[in-house]
């Protein structure tokens, strides 16, 4: 075995004293306290803060039907919950920012506790879940409101087959809390005054045909069971789709996704029923050779508390591995600190980081995109802090169907026009995929350009032949 230059470095010289024999030489300076904070958990009753959770007991507050019941699905009564911790501006501006949403509202008791009231307009979680009218910017031309073109590539309501041996299937249209920026807001939640949105609701006869349509494809091996979110599914729906999915001879994978831990971490230790079901099936596949694992969804580590972390280590006795998928949101974790910080706290409590995805083309959450190169840059800042297999990819998902792309990985990316430019070789052969950066983080000459149609094609034409002109 050849010894690391760490290792070596540790060895005593020569010449070494008896004293220095027998203490470690530090090849590193000691550690800054500060850096370690990402161990220190909330924990106490933090929801108290809020006046209309001051009587709440922990009992209550862990409850997880205490949680959905009185998750607040309608801006005027999170209005009112809020109104006597912020000034009437702030009122008015969600107000005016619900109106304009494309996502409806559901928030639960948990996440309001964590926002910091003092200053919502700064607070990460706010700015996830709460829109302002005052921050809104206008969308780039280029967005769509299915911008992943995931019903393009479904050949059943709701089961998308992009890439060759996985598929998406999107078991139900609702999810314990909204987020502003869902990718699915084209399906997920009740519609909104902008827009109206097809339906994926639990159906019997639907999953039946996705079944079969899986049972007949023998290259599908990995499944993602998704919505809306596994979290609302009940404990005997997540056994039959468990069950009917693990007979399939082709299927070897499969994730339930849900952003459950990040809003609602009560569920997993006080739905006994949920829990159970899921780490049934997951036994079931470990005894069958075939991978069940949860898949969530944190952006920021103020999402994650000591409630998480015991739900977490419930989940880990059970033997059940859970995974992260981040979206990269300006002014939520579009910093090197908060995204080390959150790659760290979730090491510490046995998430793995897996993807951190720049923003996908949403119509009416501009304010929340950051651009490629803010990717990289911080992608380059965070490699390094912890194991490599705990440390996320930064991906593109292709806008059109091409899939997950390294963020690394274009042909081309014009910083100026902010159009950069990927292929897919292994999803879509032969095709280009382009994504846009936010307008805000361009200049304003290229503003301009975008505010111009005959431009549009011009400047897309031009980043194209760039693509083009390094052929593989
Ligand atoms: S939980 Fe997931 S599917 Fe549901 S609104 Fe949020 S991002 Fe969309």
């Amino acid at each position: 075995m050849t010894l690391s230059s760490s290792t070596s470095l540790t060895s005593a010289s020569p010449d070494s004293g008896p004293s220095s024999m027998h203490s470690a030489h530090a090849t590193r300076p000691a550690v800054d306290p500060s850096l370690l904070a990402y161990r220190e958990l909330v924990r106490g009753p933090f929801w108290q803060r809020i006046p209309a959770y001051r009587d709440i007991s922990e009992e209550q507050f862990l409850d997880h039907t205490w949680q959905a019941k009185h998750s607040i699905t309608h801006p005027t009564k999170l209005l009112a919950v809020v109104r006597d911790l912020v000034p009437a501006s702030f009122i008015e501006d969600a107000e005016k920012g619900f109106g304009r949403a494309p996502m409806s509202l559901r928030v639960s008791p948990y996440l309001l506790s964590l926002i910091d009231w003092n200053n919502p307009i700064d607070d990460p979680l706010r700015i996830q879940f709460i829109p302002l009218a005052s921050r809104l910017t206008a969308d780039h031309p280029k967005l769509d409101l299915d911008s992943l073109h995931e019903q393009a590539d479904a050949p059943v309501a709701g089961l998308t087959h992009r890439y060759p041996d996985k598929a998406l299937f999107l078991a139900l249209d609702t999810c314990p809390v909204y987020c502003r920026f869902c990718t699915r807001s084209y399906a997920v939640g009740v519609d909104t005054e902008d827009v109206e949105k097809i339906s994926l609701k639990v159906s019997n006869d639907r999953w039946a045909r996705a079944y079969e349509y899986i049972a007949s494809r023998p290259e599908l091996e990995d499944i993602v069971i998704s919505g809306g979110d596994a979290y609302q599914l009940r404990a005997q729906q997540i056994e039959e789709i468990g069950e009917s999915l693990l007979r399939i001879p082709n299927v070897r994978r499969m994730r339930f996704a849900t952003k459950g831990p990040a809003v609602m971490p009560q569920k997993i230790l006080t739905d006994h029923a949920w829990t159970d079901a899921l780490t049934r099936v997951v036994e079931k596949g470990r005894k069958a050779h075939k991978e069940v694992v949860l898949h969530t969804h944190f952006n920021h580590p103020n999402e994650i508390t000591g409630i998480t972390e015991d739900a977490m280590h419930k989940l880990m006795e059970r033997g059940i591995l859970v995974r992260n998928q981040s979206v990269l949101q300006r002014g939520v974790n579009d910093s090197p600190e908060t995204m080390t910080t959150l790659i760290k706290r979730m090491g510490h409590i046995n998430v793995h980081a897996y993807y951190v995805y720049v923003h996908d083309l949403v119509k009416g959450v501009e304010d929340l995109r950051t651009s490629v190169d803010t990717a990289i840059f911080i992608e380059k800042s965070v490699r390094g802090c912890t194991a490599g297999f705990n440390t996320p990819m930064f991906v593109v998902d292709a806008p059109g169907g091409g899939g997950k792309r390294d963020v690394h990985s274009y042909e081309y990316y014009d910083r100026e026009t902010g159009i950069s430019v990927y292929q897919a070789p292994s999803v879509k052969p032969g095709q280009f995929f382009l994504y846009f950066d936010p307008l805000h983080q361009l200049s304003t000459a290229v503003q301009r350009r975008w505010a111009d149609p005959a431009e549009h094609d011009v400047m897309v034409q031009a980043a194209l032949a760039k693509a083009r002109s390094h052929p593989r």
